[in-house]
């Protein structure tokens, strides 16, 4: 039975059992901060499992993607080493929310792996918690498991808790035996050893408890079930193979790459390691960028850029020539894009991304190899057993060298890595950043209103409706967040208003700004801001009397500014849109700013934008605003909307209704932000700048609107001055300023004839200047000569027109240094020698150099010697 086909059977045998079928969460985790991936099924309804949330179904089932990076058992290095280590694995899972408990629970997981899978029962162990006598009871009585085979475990093994306080409860672990021959000797059993024998399939957790901070547990009202099975081991187990490599879910992969790299799977360790790393990491790859964590230097992007580094690491090892985890990680999408559609998706994207990331490791990764190779030979002779945490730190932080390659590398030499002292430097990198960061100055948002936090103070938004409006002053805050009273003329603090059209920052729009007049004076907002997401607050600066709690406000927000931002965010949706539409649909918004001036979006690409791809992207946002398209916001549950198919941001948190901002036909997005009802009101849209602002994400700033037509007048004006100066219209400038560059060059290449004519002497006879001594005819002089070149030119010139003598030509150059060119004839070369005479004429010149008899060159530096390295020659002719 194939993989694929087991997941489609656990999702249909639940669907059948009355579970809604409930698509995987991401592997970044929308609403746990504390957790770096998913790595479990239950991680999407921790909230509903807490009763802090509530949805439409009571049972649910899921095959979730998972990531483990780390912990006890997921170090890297001992991924692609064994049967059984994973970083991508799918977790299949039933899930009951207060509904059915440890019977139902019980029968399905035994109905499934009995006649669905159709295991042998005879093969099934079960472990359930010591005091759990009711699962032992109902395995016996509903599954028939005979008591022999129930195992009793303690806590470590058998009891499960979601923290240190909160629901937790007993667990039962189905286990299959692979047969004595795999197992590891006499004292092989469950619970007793760790070998591969009675391998551990299924896992089921009875949530009955509900644990306070004293450690007392109390029964839980609805108790509830949580069951995870990984797929590769129910795979491994169906389809009777021993190690989960063996499995079709990474035997295609492995497959694909044997024959790229033309190998054979099977035949030596080293090679099959190899294959392994690669198929793990492939998979973990295909899976993390379309879930948007692209490669970086902290975090989940480190992650990412370690397994692509690792596995790439590993096909070099084994021969692999180029970048080729794309195409094996392309083989995961051909493989599984059936029931993860965001893979294919995303593909061409993934491939992008992983190319220039393999591409720019290849560079480094020679480098760096040879250094530490070099350190670990040191390292060696010098009788050391680990490598220092600052040669690993030395080579992360000058090669990017993941330090996974250092233990696999090391390891080879049968070394260790001292990983203690490695955290310790990066901890300090991390503090130096940090320090680095701090002392910019203000306050954050939420630390001035902490006080009002924590008696959890809201105010009311009417801002969608209206933008002035009336309300009693709730709060008065200095700017350091102190409550007072009043703020008086002159003083500046923060207003806090029951009721209040102004926007606070939020979503990426910046925060209304306009006026507060109340009974007892008048005040300007500056900004806006939200200390929470029920909570606005208005920086005030009082300008006419006392603004004072109680008393009431009108409230009135800046019309043109709250307009012209308006403007910018509609427009930004259509922006999305429009990129999806001419790049595809790896687009994802990865950062927005929206504010009166203008509009700042980044989003996943590769490439830059071709002036073409802006160009259209520009025609679409301005024809959706030529065509005054209605706007519309509704507010819906999170479900309906997603049902709906509006997007989400991805990881943003979500409240349990949002609001869905539509037009028609274009975009549908989650938003919380203010928008003009037609999108005519924009008016028009420019793209102003397009850049890179990390790997895979670009940025795009533009302006709408009066901003869009402000931008266009500056470039115009700036055409009409150019023009005016080069006596051109705007339309013929390019022409003229390409004409004018032809000139200039002509004009170039023209002065550098003239300059070499001046220095061969045209203007100067220099044969005249030749004289006699002892016999030899020599010319000695010092002429100008931009560069040797140049110089030796002229020698050539020279020695053509005096059939015997010797000739020296001395130039100093602009920047200081001289040049010394020495001939002497065929037939003076019995008396001297070009290469001899050179050295202590150069010498003059503070240089040296040397050369045939017949020709020598030399380089000085010393200018204030040109006469006397003539005399000199003149010397050594006449000695
Ligand atoms: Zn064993
Ligand atoms: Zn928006």
């Amino acid at each position: 039975m194939k993989a694929n086909e087991i997941r489609q059977r656990f999702l249909e045998y639940f669907e059948k059992n009355g579970h809604t079928q409930v698509a995987s969460a991401p592997l970044i985790p929308k609403d746990d901060p504390t957790l770096l991936f998913t790595n479990a099924g239950m991680v999407q309804f921790k909230k509903l499992f807490l009763g802090q949330e509530k949805r439409d179904y009571k049972r649910a089932t899921t095959s979730q993607k998972c990531l483990r990076v780390g912990g006890k058992h997921n170090d890297l290095e001992n991924v692609g080493r064994t049967a059984r280590h994973h970083t991508f694995f799918e977790m299949l899972g039933n899930f009951s929310f207060g509904d059915y408990f440890k019977e139902d629970a019980i029968r399905f997981c035994w109905e499934f792996l009995t006649e669905e899978i159709g295991l042998d029962k005879d093969r099934l162990y079960i472990t359930i918690y010591k005091d759990d006598d009711e699962a032992g009871d109902l395995w016996q009585k509903v599954a028939g498991v005979p008591p022999e085979r129930i195992y009793k475990l303690g806590e470590k093994d058998n009891f499960w808790s979601m923290g240190d306080t909160g629901p937790c409860g007993p667990c039962s672990e189905v286990h299959f035996d692979q047969g004595e021959e795999v197992g590891c000797g006499p004292d092989c059993g469950i619970g007793k050893c760790d070998c591969d024998r009675f391998l551990e399939i299924w896992n089921l957790v009875f949530m009955q408890y509900d644990q306070a901070e004293d450690g007392v547990r109390t029964d839980l009202p609805r108790p509830s079930i949580d069951t995870g099975m990984g797929l590769e081991r129910i795979a491994a187990v169906a389809q009777g193979v021993a190690s989960n490599y063996e499995t079709d879910l990474f035997q295609s992969i492995i497959r694909y790459t044997a024959e790229l790299a033309g190998v054979t799977y099977r035949r030596s360790e080293e090679i099959d390691t190899a294959l392994q790393v690669i198929a793990d990491h492939s998979r973990a790859i295909a899976f993390l960028i379309p879930d948007q964590v692209l490669p970086s230097n902290e975090g989940r992007g480190y992650i990412l850029r370690r397994l692509i580094r690792r596995a790439y690491r590993f096909g070099k090892l084994m021969g692999l020539e180029g970048s080729f985890l794309w195409k094996t990680a392309s083989k995961v999408i051909d493989d599984m894009g059936g029931h993860y559609k965001e893979l294919e998706e995303t593909r061409d994207f993934m491939v992008e991304v992983v190319k220039g990331e393999e591409e720019s490791f290849a560079k480094t990764l020679d480098k760096g190899l040879e250094m530490l190779e070099t350190e670990l030979a040191d390292l060696k002779k010098a009788g050391a057993d680990v490598v220092p945490g600052e040669t690993t730190f030395k080579l992360y932080d000058t090669y990017g060298f993941p330090i996974d390659i250092v233990r696999d590398v090391a390891e080879q030499h049968g070394l260790g890595v001292d990983e203690a002292e490695f955290d310790k430097f990066m901890q300090e990198q991390k503090d130096r950043s940090k320090a680095a960061w701090k002392g910019s100055g203000e306050k954050d948002v939420a630390s001035i209103f902490q006080s009002l936090l924590e008696q959890d103070v809201t105010s009311e938004f009417s801002g969608y409706e209206t933008m002035a409006d009336q309300s009693a002053i709730a709060y008065v805050l200095t700017a350091d967040g102190e409550t007072v009273d009043a703020l008086r003329a002159g003083e500046s603090g923060w207003m806090v208003a029951a009721t209040t059209p102004f926007y606070g920052e939020s979503g990426g729009q910046t925060g209304d700004a306009g006026s507060v007049a109340a009974q007892n004076g008048k005040a300007d907002v500056l900004d806006t801001v939200k200390p929470s997401q029920e909570l606005t607050a208005h920086k005030i600066t009082v300008t006419d009397g006392e603004i004072r709690t109680g008393d009431t406000a009108f409230l009135n927000v800046d019309r043109a500014l709250r307009l012209a931002t308006m403007r910018n965010h509609t427009v930004t949706h259509l922006l999305h849109a429009a990129l999806q539409k001419v790049l595809g649909d790896h687009v994802k918004q990865a950062g927005s700013l929206v504010g009166p001036d203008r509009l700042r979006f980044d989003f996943t690409h590769i490439k830059g934008l071709s002036p073409g791809e802006i160009a259209e992207v520009e025609a679409i946002v301005n024809r959706n605003i030529f065509d005054a398209l209605p706007v519309t916001r509704e507010v819906m549950s999170i479900e309906a909307a997603q049902a709906k198919g509006a997007t989400a941001l991805f990881g943003e948190k979500y409240g349990d209704t949002v609001s869905v901002i539509e037009v028609p036909g274009v975009s549908m997005e989650f938003c919380g932000g203010t928008h003009l009802d037609n999108t005519g009101i924009a008016g028009t849209f420019v793209i102003t700048a397009e850049s890179g602002v990390a790997a895979g994400i670009r940025r795009i700033e533009a302006a709408t609107g009066h901003n869009a037509v402000a931008w266009l007048n500056e470039r115009r004006a700036a055409a009409a001055e150019a023009g005016a100066m080069l006596k051109a219209r705007p339309a013929d400038l390019a022409g003229k300023v390409h004409d004018l560059q032809q000139q200039v060059k002509d004009m170039g290449r023209e002065m550098q004839g003239l300059q070499e004519k001046l220095a061969s002497g045209a203007g100067r006879d220099m044969l005249s200047e030749v004289e006699e001594i002892n016999g030899v005819k020599v010319l000695a002089a010092e002429l100008e000569a931009p560069n040797m070149g140049v110089m030796l030119k002229q020698m050539d010139a020279l020695r053509s027109k005096l059939d015997s003598g010797i000739i020296c030509l001395v130039a100093g150059h602009a920047d200081g240094k001289v040049s010394v060119a020495l001939a002497v004839t065929k037939d003076l070369h019995d008396r001297f020698k070009a290469g001899d005479l050179i050295k202590p004429v150069a010498g003059e010149v503070g240089g040296g150099g040397g050369g045939r008899p017949d020709l020598a060159r030399a380089g000085g530096s010393n200018p204030d010697g040109i006469k006397s390295a003539i005399a000199k020659l003149k010397e050594l002719v006449a000695a």
